[in-house]
């Protein structure tokens, strides 16, 4: 039976199957109210050095054992989650914000993810074989991982690294936000029963955490997502130790429609992915061009559906899309992108209320901007906030080079009844997913990463799980030698 989790408890960072005490604590809070949440640890360098050390210990065992033997333990570490969904999911409205259907929905994904994992496998590719040699391509794993997770989606984000990283051999030390400590903490206490001590740990920390473990010569990559300007950052970093890393960095992702569409279909799907989670999701769409001949048909009834369909409140409220933004930081910097709406005149379909007067907690109502200047902020930067803007386009080639024209490539989509010429001017777009008729299809069989500032490397599929690996050619020669 898998054990139980009490989400008001936090006795320590879960260090070789084991609760480690730190010297202080430290808590988030309820970004929906504004009250603070339970104390949890914070690692000190001390922490860190010792949690490594027993990850390298781990490791020697753990990249030796079957891949069968993995995979058992990755499935009934997804049991354990799933027997605690119900406690996990309110505890991750509590310190994230996010909708607890959402919330649901992010751990239903994640149990699919670990599954799915414990089914995936590099096996070795034969290069040749002849009667003389036979030449494989191997994958070893890496080592110690460095896992660095961020606060808009901290349970599948988080086991998006651990269930490959492991798969594939290593052991890994996961980092959370200090925005979003609780949920990760608890899949580390889940973990405990598990695997063997030192394979999986969770260290809860400070801003100083990161940089020590991206500059800590005992671990031997790091899986960031985060933003672009922290993950160079984590880039320069790991490159004092030539350390591995993969990056999964922010978006700005463009959304096509095109002029023969169903407005009626496309438009719910289009309306709830620029919004969801409050915008706060990497791979939402967060520039909306539509065609001119249908523009402002559109933009009245994404105005129409937004106000009657994206109602904004707590997480556990009925019916809620948009939750608060999660912190004040963030908080501050989406306020800051609603105050450009006057200082620059842009014009708005639908005016979305900053509610600072009547409410403790980071709520922001949707925001829908008029066709503004291709230049402004509000199309260049990722707002990561529930504002986007529609830009109205007519030509084609047009419209494929202002997607893009940003130094950011994660997602795209092209939306048309026709799809040969939707697919056609898909495959003209830079970024790592691309959606004909569709936007922010994910799954964990499949690579997801970005082009350009948006990321370098892979996560998920067996594109993913490599980036956790060395190549190792094995050259066996069975006479002629010997
Ligand atoms: P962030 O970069 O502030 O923090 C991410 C993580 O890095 C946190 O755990 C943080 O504590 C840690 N960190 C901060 N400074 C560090 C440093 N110098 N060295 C090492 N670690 C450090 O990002 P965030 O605000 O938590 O997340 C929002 C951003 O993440 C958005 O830009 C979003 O688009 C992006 N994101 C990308 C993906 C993706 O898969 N591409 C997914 C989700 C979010």
């Amino acid at each position: 039976m898998a054990r139980k989790i009490d989400i008001a408890t936090y006795p320590g960072n879960v260090v070789n199957g084991e609760f480690i005490p730190t010297a202080t604590t430290r808590h988030s809070i309820d970004p929906a109210t504004g009250a603070p949440l339970y104390e949890v640890p914070v690692a000190s360098k001390q922490d860190l050095d010792i949690a490594v050390k027993h990850a390298r210990t781990a490791f020697k065992s753990w990249s030796r054992i079957s891949h069968s033997e993995r995979a058992a333990l990755l499935r009934s570490f997804a049991d354990a989650i799933e027997a605690n969904q119900e406690q996990l999911a309110k505890l991750q409205t509590m310190e994230q914000g996010k909708p607890v259907g959402l919330a649901n929905t992010e751990i239903t994904m994640t149990l699919t993810w670990l599954r799915t994992f414990a089914d995936m496998q590099l096996v070795d590719e034969v290069l040749e074989d002849t009667d003389e040699k036979t030449i494989y391509s191997t994958r070893v794993p890496l080592g110690v991982v460095g896992a660095v997770v961020p606060w808009n989606w901290p349970i599948l984000l988080g086991m998006g690294k651990v269930g490959p990283a492991l798969m594939t051999g290593n052991v890994v030390i996961m980092k959370p936000s200090p925005y979003t400590p609780y949920c990760d903490l608890k899949l580390g206490e889940l973990a405990m029963d598990i695997f063997p001590p030192g394979v999986f740990q969770v260290l809860s920390g400070g801003d100083e955490l990161g940089p020590w473990m991206t500059s800590h010569s005992g671990i031997d990559m790091i899986s960031f997502t985060g933003s672009i300007a922290t993950g160079k950052k984590v880039a320069e970093s790991c490159a004092k130790t030539l350390k591995r890393y993969v990056l999964e960095l922010g978006g700005n992702d463009a959304a096509i429609v095109c002029e023969d569409v169903d407005i009626d279909k496309c438009l719910p799907k289009i309306a709830t992915l620029a919004f969801l989670n409050s915008g706060q999701i990497c791979m939402l769409a967060k520039r909306i061009y539509v065609h001119e001949s249908i523009y402002d048909q559109f933009r009245d009834q994404m105005v129409e559906f937004t106000k009657n369909n994206i109602k904004t409140g707590g997480g556990f409220e009925d019916g809620v899309i948009v939750g608060p933004v999660q912190n004040k930081m963030q908080f501050e910097l989406v306020k800051a992108m609603y105050a450009e709406i006057d200082k620059q005149g842009w014009k708005v379909a639908l005016e979305g209320r900053v509610r600072e007067t009547d409410s403790k907690g980071y709520f922001i109502e949707p925001a829908i901007i008029d066709n503004p200047p291709e230049d402004s902020r509000i199309v260049v930067e990722e707002p990561f906030g529930p504002i986007v803007p529609l830009l109205k386009w007519s030509s084609e080639q047009d419209v494929i080079d202002r997607a893009n024209a940003l130094e950011t490539g994660l997602g795209a989509s092209v939306w048309s009844k026709d799809v040969a010429r939707a697919e056609r001017m898909a495959r003209q777009i830079s970024a790592g997913s691309v959606w004909v008729n569709s936007h922010f299809d994910v799954a964990p069989n499949v690579p997801f990463g970005g082009h350009k500032e948006s990321g370098i490397g892979m996560e998920w599929g067996l594109e993913g799980f490599k980036h956790f690996t060395n190549s190792r050619s094995l050259w066996v020669w069975k006479k002629v030698f010997v």
